[in-house]
């Protein structure tokens, strides 16, 4: 690596520290920082953080060596601190905090197993990590050893996967699946890979930033063995890519394991396109693809760090043709109530009438497209692929393909039948459409040909 902007930190009190206990990772854990009398020694506190520190129910913290090295002592406003060291503001309690925002648990139909989307799940295989982020999605079970999964819970997300053919693909997280004993991270691993149906595997994972030590060739040899694998890591800031960060993500790119980030949006940390852009181009040097950057959950202890949603459009307007494509993350609000991730953008798209479109772009150019006017989609729908449909989950994208009308709230035909009487006007053929589906489709689109 050439022309390196990075350079490998160390607090001062961890400068006696030999390299060979540094650079190893059980060092690492078993010397975490979480008291007071630590952290004093390692990085004097604000009273808003020793307060935090002494409340009762804090959420857990504990922060790696190595990572809170990559905090300025002089700043109490560092933005790595403001992720990692409680303050006082975390128990403040705000309107719409909710424990579980996401509704996770509601959509797990065995302990540790969140089958949201049709053709994915997310598997919780640990609640333990190598540091605490303070907005942690899942501060609910994260942190918390006793939460842990067991084996027989281990079992039962096995036996739905196996009987639940339409999942292809499998994201574990936690937690951190990179904490778990190698052994049995290799165990869940292979234990997948025995499922067919499973096309690929996600490992979502902050280890490469909080404890880059961890990612030891043995390890990528284990991994390297379950491919195809991918790989999330999670990044906020510039000032988290270090030279053993790059070294970690050029240790597992190596091993074919392609890497995306997905950041949170923080106020006081990365709330500025600056920064963003700055962390985004340092990705890609690092061979990380920008994946999401999420607008901060509704999750207790949060509440400051949280930022407008127009924050994010602004940073996206912001990224989007200012710079390289492959650094553009896309912005995500995982909605509350477990409505899923919802991306939100600027609007590029102006205006359109039945043969054009007006659109802008990132330097406010506006200009037309002119759509094609003899237009039939016939090639594309004959394709039948290995789709393995779910009934009940076509969206708005089955509206488009005339599988359905429309989408009702539940209880919107009790409601609007207002309790009233069956009378003579009431025929309920009235409101069946005379003519949808793919079938009459293409027998309008044969006669027409
Ligand atoms: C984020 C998430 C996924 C993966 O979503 P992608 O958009 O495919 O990255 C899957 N399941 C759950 C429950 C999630 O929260």
């Amino acid at each position: 690596m050439s022309n390196t902007p990075f350079t490998s930190k160390r607090a001062p009190y961890y400068a006696d520290v030999p390299d060979e206990k540094w650079n190893n990772w059980r060092w690492q854990l078993s010397n975490r920082i979480n008291t007071v009398d630590e952290f004093e020694a390692v990085l004097p506190l604000t009273a808003s953080e020793r307060k935090a520190l002494s409340a009762s129910n804090l959420f857990r913290v504990d922060i790696t060596p190595y990572f809170i090295s990559l905090i300025d002592p002089d700043d109490p406003h560092d933005p790595i601190r403001r992720q990692v060291v409680p303050t006082a503001a975390e128990l403040v309690p705000f309107t719409a905090m909710m424990e579980d925002s996401l509704a996770e648990d509601r959509h797990s139909p065995v302990p540790g197993l969140v089958h949201r989307y049709p053709d994915r799940v997310l598997m919780l295989v640990t609640t333990q990590c190598a540091s605490y982020c303070r907005y942690c999605t899942r501060s609910r079970i994260v942190g918390d050893p006793s939460a842990t999964f067991s084996r027989a819970e281990f079992e039962m997300q096995l036996e739905y996967l196996r009987r639940t053919p339409q999942v292809r693909d499998v994201l574990l997280s936690g937690g951190d699946p990179l904490v778990l004993a190698p052994k049995i991270l290799e165990e869940i691993l292979s234990r997948l890979r025995e499922i067919p149906h499973i096309e690929i595997v996600r490992i979502g994972s902050r280890v490469p930033v909080f404890l880059p030590m961890r990612v030891t060739d043995e390890l990528t040899a284990m991994l390297q063995k379950y491919h195809p694998l991918w790989m999330n890591i999670h990044v906020n800031h510039p000032n988290e890519i270090s030279l053993e960060l790059a070294q970690a993500t050029d240790r597992l790119t190596r091993a074919g394991i392609p890497l995306g980030n997905q950041a949170v949006l923080l106020a006081g940390v990365n709330d500025n396109v600056d920064i963003q852009r700055e962390l985004v181009q340092q990705l890609v040097r690092i061979r990380v693809r920008p994946y999401y950057l999420y607008q901060c959950d509704l999750v207790e202890g949060a509440g400051h760090l949280r930022t407008p949603v127009g924050k994010g459009i602004e940073i996206m307007e912001g990224l989007r043709g200012h710079t390289s494509g492959y650094a553009v993350h896309q912005y995500i609000i995982d909605a509350p109530g477990g409505g899923g991730k919802i991306p939100v953008s600027p609007n590029y798209l102006l205006s359109y009438s039945d043969h054009k479109v007006v659109l802008r772009n990132y330097e406010g150019f506006i200009t037309t497209y002119e759509e094609p006017e003899d237009y039939h989609p016939r090639d594309a729908a004959k394709f039948k692929g290995t789709k393995r449909p779910e009934p009940g989950q076509s969206g708005v994208h089955g509206l488009l393909a005339g599988e359905e009308m429309f989408i009702k709230p539940q209880n919107f035909d009790e409601l609007h039948d207002r309790g009233g009487i069956q009378h003579r006007l009431k025929d309920a053929r009235k409101w069946v459409p005379l003519g949808i589906g793919s079938g009459e489709k293409e027998d309008q689109e044969q006669s027409a040909s």
